[in-house]
């Protein structure tokens, strides 16, 4: 194929390597589902189904044989390099937490934690939402590429917040939660439209992880985090930015509908 032709990859923006599959959820997640919890398949879609338009972004998402939809956009150099990196440094962090474990994390765990979120969180919206509509534009992925030899911290977005909570129900091995949303002030508002934001939570094992995200606000509008209607400062701890050691799980846990409402909380009365 002619160089000019391939589709760039996703994060470098390189023509020149092939791109390659990247699974949404990473193969290590299924692999500790099966050792401790003897689940074999895992699946969000069977059939295979395109997104967005190949020329411009090249991302598709197809059906995965290990546990669900696959992104088509890092090359196979971005992949192999510093994305396994980023999984393998991560695995040992988020596994303990996946089984509602005790743990100290220290800030550095947390902002590992974060950029893991944030990456799985890109991938996700990738998969679902069509070119066009997303909330992570094309250079979000290519500034978290730029800055991915950097600490972890340097290469989240500005404006993230990452919070952990501990969600106990019958069984669930993944529940995933995003939505864009619209911000005002410190409130979300609907119609209104100041900032753009986004918003993801990831429920795995005993964990479930939240993203909160949202664009530079123009100057005259200092807009900090926005505000949830009801107290939930007791359901999670904050991961990001990390301001010292926190310890997980919190002090009370999600549980059933509490789940939805918590993945919510940035929308109208959550
Ligand atoms: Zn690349």
């Amino acid at each position: 194929m002619d160089e000019r032709d391939r589709i760039p990859c996703i994060f470098c923006g390189q023509t020149t390597a092939k791109i390659s599959r990247e699974d949404v959820f990473p193969k290590w997640i299924f692999e500790w589902a099966r050792r401790r919890h003897g689940i074999k398949n895992v699946r969000h879609k069977t059939s295979g189904l395109w997104i967005g338009t190949k020329s411009k972004t090249g991302s598709t998402i197809k059906a995965a044989g290990t546990g669900g939809v696959l992104v088509r956009g890092p090359c196979k150099p971005c992949n192999e390099t510093w994305m396994s990196a980023l999984e393998s440094q991560t695995m040992p962090i988020l596994t303990p937490l996946f089984e509602g474990h005790h743990v100290e994390l220290s800030k550095s765990e947390q902002s590992s934690i974060a950029l893991w979120l944030v990456k799985t969180s890109m991938f996700y919206e990738a998969a679902y939402v069509d070119d066009g509509q997303r909330y992570f534009t094309p250079a979000n992925f290519r500034t978290l590429y730029g800055n991915r030899d950097k600490a972890p911290f340097f290469a989240v977005p500005p404006y993230t917040n990452v919070y952990l909570a501990n969600y106990i129900d019958k069984h669930m091995l993944i529940k995933p939660r995003f939505y864009p949303f619209e911000i005002s002030g410190q409130t979300v508002v609907g119609s209104r439209v100041d900032l753009a934001g986004f918003s993801s939570t990831f429920a795995i094992g005993r964990l479930a992880m939240q993203l909160l995200t949202h664009r530079p606000p123009p100057p005259h509008n200092a807009v900090d985090t926005p505000r949830t209607v009801r107290d939930w400062s007791k359901f999670d701890v904050k991961c990001f930015p990390p301001t010292g050691a926190i310890h997980f799980p919190p002090g009370k846990h999600l549980k059933g509908d509490a789940f939805e409402r918590y993945a919510n909380r940035w929308l109208d009365g959550g």
